[in-house]
């Protein structure tokens, strides 16, 4: 049974987008809660531990990851 791991500054994607249309969120608190901010209009929101992990679908990019790379690239150009 695979385990989701996420760590604080992390950018999740979530299995159900937004409402704004965004579907990419940062992990801005961690503990019993987790506080998400949505990466598109910048609303937070604090969920339970269980219920995010049921509804973040994988870690985009984690926080150590992008700690080793200076400035940051628009991904915006995919196609
Ligand atoms: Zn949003």
């Amino acid at each position: 049974m695979e385990r989701k791991q996420f760590e604080l500054g992390d950018i999740v994607q979530m299995k159900k987008p937004h409402p704004c249309g965004t579907n990419e969120m940062e992990i801005i608190r961690m503990g019993m809660d987790i506080r998400i901010k949505c990466v598109g209009c910048k609303h937070s929101v604090l969920v339970p531990r269980v219920k995010f992990e049921k509804s973040m679908k994988k870690v985009l990019r984690s926080a150590a990851d992008a700690g080793q790379q200076s400035g940051r690239t628009d991904n915006g150009s995919a196609e």
